[in-house]
């Protein structure tokens, strides 16, 4: 008993001391399990620099480096293991496909490496939407893919870059994140890469989810509330590793006393597809029905969308498009519908297919 009593004492000890110092470590481990997130920059206003600080809507894009840019924000380093790379310093405007192709090849060699647990992409807020929307549908993985921007240049009162990114970084790294598709990080919300789109050209809180954000990401911390359902990234049929050229998709922009003559230009300067940004439900003027029948029969795709904001084209209405074999964008504005057209057109150019990846995706 005394000998048993004598074992067990030090032992007792022993555990104690093993628990205070595992205790005393643990704060330690979590700093050295921070992600892994690379910073992937491209330009846009969050890269941007006015000549005042009272200068919010007139300055340059694309003018800070992607180094500086993670060095005005020391934070960072608080939340993840955060490094940079430089793939364009553009304003979104003059993104093209190519420059899609290349940014979308970069992002999926970086998804790969094990040592990368997420990533962000800076970016303009012009075309923000359509690049989400691609890498939503070209990249697969698992791994949270945060495209972010800023509506202010760095160098204005109230700037909003510093936040955005810090958040775009929060999301980017967290579990929480994963399987959720491309996302998008403006003024606190999670968006679908999907969904948003920009709708104001000058507040903050410009970028707008028809169907809602995700969640809210609040001082380091992501609260969400709902999951895209379109298929997309790690599901997707479509795969950047896999393609080398988009086909080439053109938007004509409908209006009253419109020329019929705009859709020949798309189409004699190579469209495959011609995405028809209707009023309305889709709606195609009587004197320019004869023109799009013409070109569908010259193997022209007839995609009819919506320019009203939250526009939803419905098929066989408005237009009998099973008659005339167009398809129908649904609820994806013209910007979206034309990324869409030109990643399914390197899978297929069946019209059938495509109004089915139109409902898909
Ligand atoms: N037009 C520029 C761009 O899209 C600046 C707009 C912005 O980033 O907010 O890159």
């Amino acid at each position: 008993m005394h000998a048993a009593r004598s074992i067990a004492q030090p032992f007792a000890l022993f555990s104690a001391l093993l628990c205070a110092t595992l205790l005393a470590a643990t704060p330690a481990l979590a700093q050295t399990a921070k992600p892994n997130v690379v910073i992937v920059a491209t330009g846009g206003t969050i890269a941007g620099a006015g000549a005042s600080s009272a200068n919010s809507a007139t300055y340059q894009a694309a003018k800070v480096p992607v180094d500086q840019l993670i060095a005005s924000v020391p934070e960072l380093a608080n939340i993840a293991n955060v490094r940079g790379e430089q793939a364009f310093q553009i304003a979104s405007e003059s993104f093209t496909n190519e420059k899609l192709v290349q940014l979308g090849r970069r992002i999926a060699q970086l998804v790969k490496d094990p040592a990368v647990d997420g990533v962000v992409v800076t970016h303009g807020t012009d075309t923000l939407e359509e690049t989400s929307y691609f890498l939503n549908l070209v990249i697969h993985t698992d791994k949270p893919i945060v495209v972010v921007g800023s509506m202010r240049p760095g160098t204005a009162m109230s700037a909003d870059g510093a936040l955005n990114l810090y958040d775009a970084a929060v999301v980017a790294g967290s579990k929480e994140a994963r399987s959720k598709g491309v996302l998008v990080v403006m003024n606190d919300e999670i968006h679908s890469g999907r969904d948003v789109t920009k709708r104001i050209n000058i507040k903050t809180n410009a970028f707008f989810s028809q169907w809602g954000p995700l969640g809210l990401v609040v001082e380091g911390k992501t609260y969400w509330f709902r999951l895209p359902v379109k298929t997309h990234t790690a599901q997707s049929e479509f795969d950047i590793e896999r393609i080398t050229a988009l086909a080439d998709a053109q938007i004509v922009y409908a209006s009253g006393n419109m020329n019929p003559a705009m859709y020949d230009t798309a189409a004699t300067t190579g469209a495959k597809a011609i995405i028809h940004a209707g009023t309305g439900n889709g709606s195609v003027a009587d004197y320019v029905v004869e023109k799009l029948k013409t070109l569908r029969a010259r193997g022209i795709h007839i995609i009819r969308s919506a320019r009203v904001p939250d526009g939803l084209v419905l098929r066989n209405s408005e237009q009998p498009d099973d008659k005339y074999d167009w398809i129908v964008a649904h609820d994806l504005n013209p910007q979206k519908a034309r990324i869409l057209a030109a990643v399914a057109l390197t899978k297929t150019s069946d019209s059938r297919e495509l109004q089915r990846i139109f409902w898909q995706y």
